[in-house]
């Protein structure tokens, strides 16, 4: 036994009482991790080490969560790792994120983290993609058994998000398909506090069923900033909003610009000085106008090393899976706590899609004139494509594809679809797709037999 090994080979080799249903502790991949993953194809005798190295699995940043995760994965036994990062190193970035060195500043951080890594711990393999997450297709996504998420924005967190439900497939009555779940697991961070979820779309909540969770941005009103200021927060955001404006009139303002940054700080300062408020600090400036969060090593330490044990879990069932949220805090003493929060049905993102009537004799192009009407789509929607089970219906583009399903168009909705079901509608101010779920009304049923 490598002694690398040992503590991975103790969990999957022993029986346990908190283990997935159908998991066979061996050196084999047992059938529970087998039809989960449906990736192992007709090797029945697979060995659980080589299944690990091979399963493929993506993790998207490559900051402070990203090169924990990365080490934690690899260390786990997983060999063969992509991410996806588009920033490079900055001087600022080196008190956490351990993988890169004062020589390393100004590259991408996804190529210096593989390579670290790849060093580090032999017989991985790391592919580095240096760029936004935007510009790969979807057919890059496809291909990963499990998407793991270090990221510091929503936005970033609802895209892949959207992605991944877009692989969901439902049959006629709404079931889901379960071999097209494309389960991720997702960390985040905030100073001394963090969260760890299991995401199996179509199956527990989405993101986008859970948009409540994350608080809105703090915004204070104008009229605290400019006549009753109580905090250092208050006086920055003054200078920032306000006074800049008419101080430096024309002039936009540069978080990066160091002069910018510093007569923001002398500004404020001067400002809390009139209104008796002490602790207005350069870096509490950059702080409140950059909207930073301090980013604490440790935190992200223990939500990675969380993620990770869960991923191990998805791929190998050696346990039972987290449930599906759980936020940590170390503010005062260290505290987890685990939630299972419910799926919305009516998820735009992940469920079997917005119900629709329609009369039985529609055809295509009416639908999609009905589709940009109806007030539930129509700022989602500008020249949408319409597939149905894998078969395109009508495409926008490309030119080639538009004028081969431009017949279709003048075709009854209920011909093309033979009966009721879900339609995938494609459009480019979507990042997924949309699921509308597609019923007939008016139509003359067959006379039994
Ligand atoms: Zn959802």
């Amino acid at each position: 036994m490598e002694a690398r090994w040992r503590d991975i080979d103790f969990l999957l080799q022993r029986p346990g009482k908190l283990v997935s249903d159908g998991f066979e502790p061996g050196p084999e991949v047992c059938s529970a991790a087998r039809s989960v993953c449906l990736v192992i194809g007709s090797s029945l005798s697979l060995q659980l080490r080589e299944f690990l190295r091979d399963f493929k699995i993506l993790v998207i940043g490559a900051g402070g969560l990203g090169c924990e995760m990365l080490k934690d994965l690899a260390l786990s036994g997983f060999g063969n790792i992509d991410v996806i990062d588009m920033d490079t190193i900055d001087v600022s970035n080196l008190n956490r994120q351990f993988l890169f060195r004062m020589h390393d500043v100004g590259k991408p951080k996804a190529q210096v983290a593989a390579e670290k890594i790849m060093q580090r711990i032999k017989g991985v393999t790391v592919t580095p993609h240096y760029g936004r997450i935007e510009d790969k297709d979807i057919e890059f996504y496809r291909e990963f058994q499990l998407i793991v998420l270090g990221l510091d924005s929503l936005e970033a967190r609802s895209y892949i998000n959207s992605i991944a439900c877009s692989f969901l497939e439902y049959n006629e009555d709404g079931e889901l398909d379960m071999s097209t779940i494309k389960p991720m697991v997702d960390g985040g961070t905030e100073g001394f506090k963090g969260h760890a979820r299991v995401i199996l779309p179509g199956f527990t909540p989405c993101f986008h069923c859970t948009l409540w969770l994350f608080p809105p941005q703090v915004t204070y009103p104008l009229c605290t900033l400019a006549e009753t200021p109580r905090s250092p927060a208050h006086c920055i955001e003054y200078v920032h909003l306000i006074q800049w404006g008419q101080d430096r009139e024309g002039e936009s303002f540069n978080p990066d610009n160091p002069e910018h940054m510093t007569w923001m700080y002398e500004q404020a300062l001067k400002r809390a000085e009139q209104f008796n408020i002490s602790g207005v600090t350069y870096s509490l400036t950059q702080g409140v106008v950059k909207n930073i969060i301090p980013a604490i090593a440790s935190t992200n330490a223990i939500v990675s090393a969380i993620c990770s044990l869960e991923a191990l879990k998805l791929a190998t069932m050696c346990s039972k899976g987290l449930d599906n949220y759980m936020m940590y805090s170390g503010t005062q003493g260290v505290y987890t706590h685990t939630v299972s929060y419910e799926k919305d049905s009516s998820c735009m993102v992940c469920s079997p899609g917005v119900p629709v009537e329609v009369d039985g004799s529609i055809t295509l192009q009416e639908f999609i004139d009905m589709l940009l009407l109806d007030a539930r789509f129509k700022d989602k929607l500008s020249k949408p494509s319409v597939s149905f089970q894998g078969t395109n219906l009508y495409m926008q583009a490309p030119p080639v594809l538009e004028e081969m399903t431009r017949p279709n168009l003048q075709s009854s909705l209920l011909s093309l679809m033979g009966s009721k079901g879900v339609l995938n509608v494609n459009d480019r101010k979507l990042a997924g797709v949309l699921r509308v779920q597609v019923a007939f009304r008016n139509v003359a049923t067959p006379m039994a037999v």
